[in-house]
């Protein structure tokens, strides 16, 4: 295949793989602040969900609303996808390269 073929390849793929997300998703136990919660009071307390990823080497979170976590964990996947096709990437140029000489 040719190089100017590779490339409509990639962005044939990639931008079928909108949005791609790289992080993490996990499950949090959180306390509401309400002193009346049955929930909370019982140590049960409630169901959440954080977005963990690195920004600048460092870990961050972000809650994740409820409506929004499936959209996310698509997202997520596809982030995998797209890291699975760099690795490729790096195959053919390497097998390219090799071929040159
Ligand atoms: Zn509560």
């Amino acid at each position: 295949m040719s190089e100017d073929q590779n490339k409509l390849k990639w962005v044939s793929s990639v931008s079928e793989l909108y949005p791609a997300v790289k992080g993490s998703v996990r499950e949090v136990k959180k306390g509401c602040g309400y002193k009346s919660c049955k929930l909370c009071a019982s140590g049960e307390k409630h169901q959440a969900y954080l977005f963990t990823y690195y920004k600048d080497g460092k870990q961050c979170s972000h809650h994740v609303p409820k409506p929004k976590l499936e959209e996310l964990r698509k997202a997520l996947e596809n982030g995998r996808e797209l890291e699975r096709l760099m690795v490729e990437n790096a195959l053919v140029l390497l097998k390219s390269s090799r071929k040159k000489k």
